[in-house]
């Protein structure tokens, strides 16, 4: 604790989440004093506002000409953020133009409750010692006559005035086993409450739920799942409150019991039976795993990229990666781009890391989730495991940084700040002397620029692990097939029907591809031509038929279906093209009696939800699964035969630079799900465009043959890698306002003798022109020297603006 001369007047600058360029200064009141240190979080008010912000800078510069208040309160005994995190802080809030507030905010669990919420109790042996001073004594009489009780409650019985006085006696009382402690709201540790059904059949437990529709979703979800679950899941899946399950018990349905750990409900791997026995690892993934180490021994920093197709065993090589950091008593990051991928490979990491593995990630309850956090901070869990704002994680000697799929565009928030976990895991494994590792089968453009420039070691695994061949690709000209070439529409050809007739008379799953959820991308009136568009966004509703609605795909607006023409009361509606209801629709048509689901955005919110659906697929209940690109991903099926993109095209289409290279990306990826098993699979795609070199290389598995054409694309037309950008967006009510405020920049930019080097693509309207009522017009800046581009939009940018300006460094999805 820094001792400071009487007299001395101490400030702190807070940062809050709130747009504004800078933190504020707020004085130090003499009783907070030797806590309030960086990172530490602290009540202010602002106007008439209280609010929570984080100290990021102490000193004795008093400013000039305000008046200056003071901070309320402190709520952490110990800063929140590491000098390390808020060192990233910054960086973020450099780099991403973003306000430091809404990074540090962002970068913390939400609620994260003060620490005088902290229960404090007396052991055994503190009931038996003698206390030593009056302040030990009134703390020992107010638990002896209170029990368990937060920091805050004691505070307040036992009469000590300041927080700062109390917390040195509860350290003193602590180091000596006197009191135990136990952060926040949670309950014991490791124990969560669960729930299974009671034994008895279904039709019963339904009867008894009687009306309650969520009691019945309840219900259904746990016998889909057929396996019990822990409350915060079920009330995650069915969308509702724990009321109802409590409801449910009493009911004597549920049974509710206490589980050790959430993850041990589950043992085993989707549809994968547990393997016994260690894997030796191939000469290729030792040689990986042996650099990694190699780096971990000298302690410094380094970055690499891991590449190999889908099922090299590159999994293998990051968890032992992790072991090997944990060995040597240092941290490590795990991050995968997607939420729903968490809980596969979270089973697996369960079984190599037990109770070393933390999992972060917004699915978890707040409780769960502030526990898993404090467990990290604490040093007691060293193995993160979660999306891209896991890369925040508070762990201390960070050894290694993993970015599974690291090509993937979840990783970039696209909301302020706009990061990107991929590129912000290299800027902290650096700082922190770690080994950084992006993992991929298609690296991005740009980790593949890295590489060729040596920024990035390249460590690839050539073969297959495991049992499986790769698929044989087939390719499906759609012009011969002679159908019509409407956008939307989706075609069986006569070559994917044989393929699916072979893999269902064999007894093999079947995957089919279709990025579209709904019925139909638009239903039009064939009289009139209406098209029931979205009067906030602009653009048709998609067609929903079960639930007989038009939803607006772009902010969720909807419609109930009419059954003839609102406009001219024709009875001449016609759905146009087809997305998963109708392909499932025509499916039945096709193939009858072959069971078959759809997996989208739609069907992961019905009761049972994506895990049951997926479980289900895994046992073989489910012979064909169609879905959006979420059945691509992660999972592992070894009983799939056969995959298909239905309409290839889809994707090229889109107005982004990057649509090829997902279109890649996707096609690589559904490749990669057929034949994990014993038999060689088969994947088929088509398309309209049979002689697209992505399309060809994602058939071929010529990797480097696509990476070579798309950089030539890229270098060409001075897009990223080649070049850095940023996109500036204009958002307003007013079409005319938005398009002058643009045009304001785009000359303001242009003038500006910064600018030279600098290439602006605009101003025009952003491919979603309008969206939620506002007109939104965008201005595409790029340069080959970031530096430069960032210095002249420092300069030129406003720093208030005053209207809703995005600024979206290093862009990720141009809509
Ligand atoms: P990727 O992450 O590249 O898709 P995984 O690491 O998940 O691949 O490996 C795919 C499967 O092969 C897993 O079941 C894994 O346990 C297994 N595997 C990995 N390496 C080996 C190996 N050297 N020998 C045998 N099986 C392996
Ligand atoms: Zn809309």
């Amino acid at each position: 604790m820094p001792l400071r001369p009487a007299g001395v007047v101490i400030f702190a600058e807070v940062a809050l989440p709130l747009p504004l360029p800078d933190p504020l200064t707020y004085a130090v009141p003499p009783s907070w004093v030797s806590q309030a240190v960086p990172g530490v979080r602290t009540r202010v008010t602002m106007g008439r506002r209280r609010m929570t912000g984080v100290i990021v800078e102490v000193h004795q510069r008093r400013p000039e000409g305000m008046t200056i208040r003071p901070i309320e309160e402190i709520l952490d005994r110990e800063p929140v953020l590491t000098a390390d995190l808020l060192a990233l802080a910054r960086f973020v809030a450099g780099y991403y133009m973003a306000p430091l507030g809404e990074v540090v905010r962002s970068m913390l669990p939400s609620d994260l409750p003060p620490w005088g919420d902290r229960k404090i109790w007396l052991t055994d042996a503190g009931a038996m010692a003698l206390p030593r001073t009056p302040e030990e004594t009134a703390v020992v009489e107010a638990l002896r006559e209170g029990g368990r009780m937060s920091v805050a409650e004691l505070q307040a019985r036992s009469g000590l005035d300041s927080l700062n006085n109390l917390d040195d006696v509860l350290a003193r009382l602590a180091e000596g086993g006197r009191i135990g402690s136990e952060a926040h709201r949670s309950r014991s540790a490791r124990y969560v409450n669960a729930v299974e059904l009671a034994p008895g059949g279904l039709a019963t437990h339904l009867a008894v739920a009687g009306r309650s529709a969520a009691g019945r979703q309840v219900i259904e979800y746990l016998a889909a799942m057929g396996r019990p679950a822990t409350v915060a899941e079920v009330t995650a899946a069915v969308e509702c409150t724990s009321a109802v399950v409590r409801r449910l018990v009493g009911k004597g349905v549920l049974r509710q019991f206490t589980q050790v750990e959430r993850l041990s409900l589950d043992r085993h791997i989707l549809g994968l039976p547990e393997k016994d026995g260690k894997i030796v690892l191939r000469d290729d993934q030792a040689h990986a795993l042996g650099r990694i180490v190699e780096i971990l021994d000298r302690r410094e920093p380094a970055a690499f990229l891991l590449q190999g197709m889908t099922g090299s065993g590159k999994t293998e090589v990051y968890l032992r990666a992790a072991q090997e950091a944990l060995a040597r008593g240092r941290s490590a990051i795990l991050l995968v781009p997607e939420i729903a991928l968490v809980p596969a490979l979270a089973r697996t990491a369960e079984r190599w890391f037990g109770g070393e593995l933390a999992i972060l990630h917004s699915g978890l309850g707040t409780g769960e989730r502030h526990q898993e956090w404090e467990r990290v901070r604490r040093g007691e869990a060293r193995v993160v495991l979660g999306p891209r704002s896991a890369l925040f994680a508070p762990v201390a000697d960070l050894g290694l940084v993993v970015v599974d799929e690291e090509q993937d565009s979840s990783y970039k928030q696209e909301i302020d700040p706009r990061y990107n976990a991929r590129d912000l895991a290299l800027v902290r494994g650096r700082d922190a002397g770690a080994v950084t590792l992006l993992v991929s089968a298609t690296p991005s453009l740009e980790s593949r620029f890295n590489a060729e420039r040596g920024k990035l070691e390249v460590l690839s695994l050539t073969q297959r692990a495991g049992p499986g061949t790769l698929p044989e690709g087939i390719l499906v000209d759609l012009k011969e097939e002679g159908v019509s070439r409407r956008p939307g529409e989706v075609h069986f050809s006569e070559r994917l029907k044989l393929e699916i007739h072979k893999a269902i008379a064999e007894g093999d799953q079947v995957i089919l591809l279709r990025n579209r959820r709904g019925y139909a991308p638009m239903l039009l009136c064939r009289a009139c031509g209406e098209d029931f568009r979205c009067p906030d966004c602009g653009l048709p509703r998609t067609y929903h038929r079960r639930d007989r609605r038009l939803v607006c795909h772009y902010c969720g607006s909807m419609i109930g279906a009419p059954s003839r023409c609102p406009v001219c009361s024709e009875e001449a509606l016609e759905a146009i093209g087809a997305g998963t209801e109708r392909v499932e629709e025509d499916f039945k048509e096709l193939f009858p009696g072959v069971t078959v689901d759809v997996l989208d955005r739609d069907t992961a919110r019905r009761p049972g939800g994506l895990a049951a659906l997926l479980e289900r697929f895994g046992r073989g209940e489910i012979q064909v699964l169609i879905g959006t690109q979420m059945v691509s991903k992660g999972h592992h099926f070894p009983n799939v035969a056969l995959t298909a993109v239905l309409a290839a095209d889809a994707y090229l289409g889109f107005p982004d630079f990057r649509a090829v290279e997902r279109t890649y990306n996707l096609l690589t990826q559904v490749a990669g799900r057929a034949g994990r098993g014993e038999r060689p699979g088969r994947v088929v795609i088509q398309t309209y465009h049979p002689d697209h070199y992505a399309i060809q290389a994602a058939l071929r598995q010529d990797d480097e043959g696509f990476a070579r054409e798309e950089m030539r694309f890229r270098r060409v037309f001075h897009y990223p890698p080649y070049s850095r950008m940023v996109q500036l967006l204009v958002r307003d009510k007013s079409r005319e306002r938005a398009q002058s405020l643009i045009t304001g920049l785009a000359d303001d930019l242009a003038a500006h003798p910064l600018g030279r080097g600098v290439r602006l693509s605009g101003p025009a309207p952003a491919p979603l022109e309008r969206l939620r009522g506002q007109w939104r017009f965008q201005l595409l800046a790029r340069s080959a020297n970031f530096r430069d581009l960032h210095r002249l939009l420092e300069v030129v940018l406003p720093k208030n603006p005053g209207y809703d300006l995005v600024i979206d460094v290093d862009p990720q999805q141009l809509l």
